[in-house]
């Protein structure tokens, strides 16, 4: 096994974990050391591919490299802590990171296609109201070695190292509020000798802190994008997502106007439906008005309750309502099935430890 935990220099240089580098940086930081760039590919080959975390069976490697690899670099991995089965099939995986924190990841089979959904953050500084990850507050930003370490935990246990998944970035955490990182990982991710992953296969999901998304346009990597809009008008989603009180709905439309997609894909608006709160006839007319500036398409999420969530799921009549008239302005519409709500892995119910600040304190900071 490489070491996980290796000391910060040898023979002056940097003992780097490998987990964390892009190919370009390994190959940068082989030859710093000494040895082929070229070896990078057949690194990653073994890590992402086949699953392979001990140099010393990197049999393509010679003998002098494999010792140098266990030598200088580390290779950190999430360590299983838990695994939960719901009964729809959904698992939910508690991931224990170096520093003993920890994260969940959801995999859902068959939507229809085999999908993980992964965490960016250990816990979330956006503090939506009806969520209960918002509720921890932010603790720390995942590194990429930990965001792409949940895709090769959750491959290895499930089997589904040479089979084709989705990821969506739907976990704990607000990926855009840890932008570097995760760009970084979506470049892993997406590395032809690694998982290859197409952006098409990746989604990502934002409360739409405006710059990153704006930056976001210009990646070479893309991911499918997906805003959680929630509510149609600045007054209703000031109280829901207090972020947009910074970024308002406006912006978010005209940035999501100027995104640049490719002529099939859409933009999702992800909104989360709330008894009494956002789900009149009239929030339907507004948010229907609304996306149809952007091609794009809604899903509409009726709320996971939970102990100290102050909200309520609307009835089936009301969804139903709620998304004919969304469909009947043209607006394409689909109701997101709830899974894993037996095991708390629906969308808003990843939580593991509490705040060091309270969330609002964060927020304050965000704001
Ligand atoms: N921070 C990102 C990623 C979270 S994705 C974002 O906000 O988009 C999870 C999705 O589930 C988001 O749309 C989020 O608003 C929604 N969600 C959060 N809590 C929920 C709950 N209790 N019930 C249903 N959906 C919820």
């Amino acid at each position: 096994m490489l070491p996980s935990k290796g000391s910060a220099l040898r023979n002056g240089l940097e003992v780097l974990d490998l987990a964390n580098l892009e190919r370009p940086a390994l190959e940068a930081a082989l030859e710093a050391r000494g040895h082929q760039r070229f070896h990078a590919r057949q690194i990653f080959s073994w890590i992402y591919k086949r699953g392979v975390t001990d140099s010393g069976a990197m049999t393509d490697l010679s003998r002098g490299l494999r010792a140098a690899l266990a030598a200088e670099f580390v290779l950190t991995t999430p360590t299983l802590a838990r695994r939960e089965v719901s009964s729809d099939g959904t698992e939910k995986f508690l991931l224990r990171l170096g520093d003993g924190r920890h994260i969940e990841s959801v995999f859902i089979p068959d939507t229809p296609a085999m999908t993980f959904c992964v965490s960016t953050q250990v816990g979330c500084a956006m503090a939506c109201a009806f969520c209960l990850t918002g509720k921890m507050g932010l603790v720390r930003n995942l590194t990429a070695g930990e965001i792409v370490g949940q895709v090769r935990v959750l491959a290895d246990a499930l089997a589904l190292r040479d089979k084709k998944f989705n990821i969506v970035l739907m976990g704990m955490g607000e990926p855009l509020h840890n932008y570097d990182e995760t760009m970084r990982a979506l470049r892993i991710l997406a590395d032809e000798h690694g998982f290859d992953m197409s952006g098409r296969r990746i989604t990502l999901s934002t409360v739409g802190l405006l710059p990153a998304l704006e930056r976001l346009a210009t990646e070479d990597v893309m991911p499918n994008l997906a805003i959680s809009l929630h509510a149609p008008t600045d007054l209703l989603r000031g109280e829901l997502v207090p972020i947009n009180r910074k970024y308002g709905v406006s912006d978010i439309i005209n940035a999501c106007r100027r995104f640049p997609l490719s002529r099939r894909s859409r933009i999702t608006f992800e909104y989360v439906l709330l008894a009494g709160v956002n789900d009149s006839p009239q929030d339907a007319r507004q948010l229907a008005t609304l996306v149809a500036a952007v091609k794009s398409k809604v899903n509409l999420i009726p709320l996971n309750a939970a102990p100290g969530i102050p909200f309520e799921r609307p009835s089936d009549e009301v969804i139903d309502r709620f998304a004919k008239i969304v469909a009947d302005h043209g607006v394409t519409v689909s109701v997101r099935k709830s899974r894993g709500r037996d095991i708390r892995a629906a969308c808003g119910q990843l939580i593991v430890e509490g705040p060091k600040k309270s969330a609002a304190q964060q927020l304050a900071v965000v704001l």
